[in-house]
Formats: C-alpha cells, sequence, structure tokens
C-alpha cells in the first residue's frame, strides 16, 4: 500500500492524516502488530515540500530547470500544467503509466487527456518508491492519494448555482475512460478501485454524526492518466483519492481536526480492509449509489 499526501502544496490534511495513522501502525496493540505482519504501508508525507513552504499548489522549478535536467528538450513547447507566473508545476499531472518513460520533446505541451513525463523530481522520486515496491512485491496493491478541494455541495439549482448539503470529504476511483487508449495494461483493475472506495465510504458513514458522513464521489467524467492515480491504476494498483474539503486557507484548528480524522478513518478503513479480507467482499456496483458532489471547485 502506497499512500501518497500534498502532491499540491496548499492541500495538507492529508498530511496530518498519514502521519497519525503511522503513529497508530507503529504502536504496540495486537491490531497494529497484525497489520504490520500482514502489509506493507509506505508513505510519502507532503511529497510537494516546496509548494507547502510557499503554500501555492505547484512546485517551485522553472522550465529552464527541466530542460538543464533534459537537454532535447529545448526549443520544445513548454508543458501544459506549467505555470509561468508561480514559475512551477502542477506535479499532479507528471506521471506516466510507462514507469520507463523518457521525455521527448516531441510529447510537449501535452494535454490533460494525456500521459505526462516525470520531469519534476517530485514525480521522479514517487516513480522510484513505486518501481521498488513492484520489484519487490510484484503489484502495489493500493495506492491512495491526498488532496484538498474547493467548496462544493450536493445539489444544483436550475441556473446552475450550488445547493443542498455541504460535503466535507469526496473520494473517487475513476480517472482513466479507456484503459486501452494508452497501450496494454492487463492489471488495470476498475472493480478492485470501486471496492476500495466503498469501503471507505462506507466506514465513514457508519461514524453517523457530521461531518463524519457527508461524503460523495468526486466528479466522475474525468479522464486523468497523467495523475499518479491514472497511471498506477493502469499498471494494476486499486485506487482512490480523497478531496478533503479546504485548504490551508480556509480551517482554522478545530475544522482542521476534524478534516484530519476523517482522512484518518478512511485510511483505517483500507488498511483493515485489506488486512481481515473483508475488501474483496465488497460489492463493486455499491460504488454507483454513492452520492454526487456538485459545482466544480479546483481539485
Ligand atoms: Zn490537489
Amino acid at each position: 500500500m502506497l499512500i501518497e499526501s500534498q502532491i499540491h502544496g496548499n492541500e495538507p490534511h492529508g498530511t496530518t492524516a498519514v502521519l497519525n495513522l503511522l503513529k497508530t501502525l507503529g504502536g504496540s496493540s495486537q491490531r497494529a502488530q497484525e497489520i504490520r505482519e500482514a502489509v506493507t504501508v509506505v508513505v510519502v508525507p507532503q511529497l510537494n515540500a516546496d509548494g507547502a513552504a510557499l503554500d501555492r499548489r505547484q512546485n517551485d522549478r522553472t522550465w529552464d530547470d527541466v530542460v538543464d535536467d533534459f537537454p532535447d528538450l529545448a526549443g520544445a513547447p513548454t508543458a501544459w500544467k506549467y505555470n509561468t507566473k508561480a514559475e512551477g508545476f502542477d506535479i499532479n499531472r507528471d506521471f506516466n503509466p510507462d514507469l520507463d518513460y523518457v521525455p521527448a520533446a516531441g510529447d510537449f505541451p501535452g494535454t490533460s487527456a494525456g500521459t505526462g513525463w516525470y520531469i519534476t523530481p517530485e514525480a521522479q522520486t514517487v516513480r522510484d518508491v513505486y518501481r521498488s515496491l513492484e520489484q519487490e512485491f510484484g503489484t502495489v496493491d493500493t495506492f491512495v492519494d491526498l488532496h484538498n478541494q474547493g467548496p462544493c455541495y450536493t445539489g444544483e439549482g436550475p441556473n446552475g448555482e450550488a445547493t443542498g448539503e455541504y460535503p466535507t470529504l469526496s473520494i473517487s476511483g475513476r480517472f482513466i475512460d479507456d484503459p486501452s487508449a494508452f497501450g496494454d495494461w492487463p492489471k488495470f483493475d476498475y472493480d478492485a478501485s470501486r471496492r476500495l472506495n466503498v469501503a471507505v465510504f462506507d466506514a465513514l458513514q457508519q461514524r453517523g454524526e457530521s461531518p463524519h458522513g457527508a461524503v460523495t464521489l468526486y466528479p466522475q467524467n474525468t479522464n486523468l492518466p497523467g495523475t499518479a492515480l491514472g497511471s498506477f491504476g493502469l499498471r494494476g494498483s486499486a485506487t482512490i483519492l480523497f478531496e478533503t474539503t479546504g485548504q490551508t486557507q480556509t480551517a482554522g484548528q478545530k475544522g482542521a481536526g476534524q478534516l484530519t480524522k476523517q482522512v484518518e478513518i478512511g485510511l483505517t478503513a483500507v488498511v483493515d480492509g485489506m488486512t481481515d479480507g473483508t475488501l474483496a467482499g465488497v460489492d463493486a456496483e455499491r460504488y454507483e449509489s454513492i452520492p454526487e458532489r456538485r459545482s466544480i471547485p479546483r481539485d
């Protein structure tokens, strides 16, 4: 199980949650020992450390830095997710299902529906960790990516305005429209991702009281092979995206504590499902009945 947090620097709650999870899993309880024997949990917390220090989405790297690393890219158009004002990249589109992919000038500027390049040191780091896990275990069973989303609601009025409940978390296992569009990926298993999401949804519903019960599906009309979720899903990992509502600028201490707790509950549900055998028995079709989020904030 590989967990990544804060690929967007201003999306902090997953980092706190995953460090809390590690503390729990490292404890002396019998359950913690059982989990450690049953599953290997690897965490890359606060992947975008520069973006976190700058309190922004992008990393801190110029296109010139990239060309220094990959001289063949001199004269190529800059990557579509390079922000010229911030002088940084949205690392969340720099992944490729081919871990041996070498950046080629003809593949730029790229698109949202295309694969990424591993031109950022952050994405290269996650790729290298993922590859080492594949070499050791064959398949990385589960990949979790922890994000924050902007304000959103469950309903939509006649003029497209937001109505209804305010979800505190959106989740998703859907990042690839048509796996065959990106080559031959026989281990791609969308149902495994759906089961994972249902297990997390159920765990948060069982808490009953607000805010942990207010979980929705992240928009499903997505095709994002350049994300780690998309690329690693093609390689056979069951994937789940956590989009906690709110960013560094929008939650005070108490609110942040609640937002962090729901991610911890969700991560614990994943670990429990993987280690107690219940995950395999989850009905993947129930994924389709999780309520959808409305309005379109940034991811
Ligand atoms: Zn994000």
